[in-house]
């Protein structure tokens, strides 16, 4: 793999940490809409949810425009990625995606016996299209795209990608993970959820951890031909992990547009200072679409760590193609300012 994660050496100790900018968590959530709605909900959790999921899968198909049997729910996006590669990669097979890429649904299929066939990304980091379709082979039973991407915050051409999921669906499933893109802003991408209208075998998931800012309450869902999901459920029962007070929240958040959109617009504007904070301290960036930026440092990853640890600021460091590089999560404007404060001052 082109990446290799750095990790806080364990003797370091943590002071308080003012700025938490290392998982890509939503800093305004989750809405005051969904804080009630776990609250009222909470004297009925000694009840399953059946009725309040169907209606959660109700009002999803109609957002997303698919019948209720095209959804499947899970306690985060990440139960979706693990139970497609168990289920799929049980047998072996390979899997086709782009390097970098989000790693949870590879991991999970590596270890239980697939072959990852990473295929680089390309110059501005976006999924190399043919290069991916020409790496497909007769063991491949899957092939994964991040769009936008997670680590480099970037997007491949939506009008690309539409091209390409229609094209290799008919060979091989494709699945594209959509955790992020609520939060592009002026991007040429689009959900690949209106193949399913077509029949294509795709699979889309998709979050409440980043827009809705629901990390830790975990909602999400996949859209796929109720074929694909079958295979699932056959082994794997989706929808059965979230709790009562989740479902709840959930249904409050997708009605609650305004919190939505103030998200991706307070997200943009501290992006944009960030932007311009690198500019000034003379360090490049690669531009994203998400809510967190990847750029390249001066020093090693553990160093990077360390240092911005110990000023209580919390990132991420990883090593692309052997140069080190800073993660860091758009948070508030004043935890921004937090944190470029503290990469000005190291040296
Ligand atoms: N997919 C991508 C690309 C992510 O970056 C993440 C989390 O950061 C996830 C999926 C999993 O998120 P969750 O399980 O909270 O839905």
């Amino acid at each position: 793999p082109m990446v290799r994660e750095h990790f806080l050496p364990e003797d370091v100790k943590a002071p308080k940490i003012i700025a938490r900018l290392s998982a890509n968590e939503n800093p305004y959530g989750p809405p005051q809409s969904a804080q009630k709605a776990v609250i009222e909900s909470v004297k009925n959790g000694n009840r399953y949810a059946w009725k309040e999921m169907s209606d959660l899968v109700d009002k999803i198909s109609k957002k997303e425009g698919v019948p209720v049997d095209h959804i499947m729910m899970a306690p985060g996006s990440s139960d979706l990625l693990e139970k497609v590669a168990l289920v799929l990669f049980m047998n072996g097979g390979n899997v086709v995606s782009a390097d970098p890429c989000y790693m949870s649904l590879i991991k999970v299929a590596e270890a239980v016996g697939a072959t990852w066939k990473a295929v680089p990304c390309t110059d501005d980091w976006s999924h190399d299209l043919k290069a991916m379709e020409a790496a497909i082979d007769k063991d491949t039973k899957l092939v994964y795209v991040c769009n936008p991407n997670n680590p480099t915050g970037t997007i491949t051409s939506g009008k690309a990608l539409l091209d390409f999921c229609s094209r290799v669906s008919e060979k091989v499933p494709v699945f594209v993970d959509e955790a992020y893109i609520e939060l592009a802003v002026d991007a040429d991408t689009q959900s690949m959820i209106s193949l399913l209208s077509q029949k294509k075998n795709v699979i889309v998931a998709r979050t409440f951890s980043k827009i809705m800012g629901m990390a830790g309450i975990r909602v999400g869902y996949m859209a796929a031909l109720p074929s694909f999901l079958e295979e699932i459920n056959k082994i794997t029962r989706g929808g059965m992990g979230i709790s009562y007070t989740s479902i709840f929240a959930a249904s409050a958040s997708i009605d609650d547009t305004d919190f939505q959109v103030t998200t991706r617009k307070l997200n943009h504007e501290a992006k944009m200072y960030l932007y311009a904070s690198l500019d000034k301290l003379g360090y490049k960036y690669i531009p994203s679409y998400t809510n967190f930026v990847l750029f390249p440092v001066n020093l090693n990853g553990k160093d990077l760590l360390t240092k911005m640890t110990a000023k209580g600021i919390s990132i991420r460091a990883f090593d692309v193609l052997n140069k080190p590089y800073c993660r860091v999560s758009i948070g508030t404007m004043d935890e921004m300012k937090a944190f470029v404060n503290a990469l000005g001052q190291l040296s």
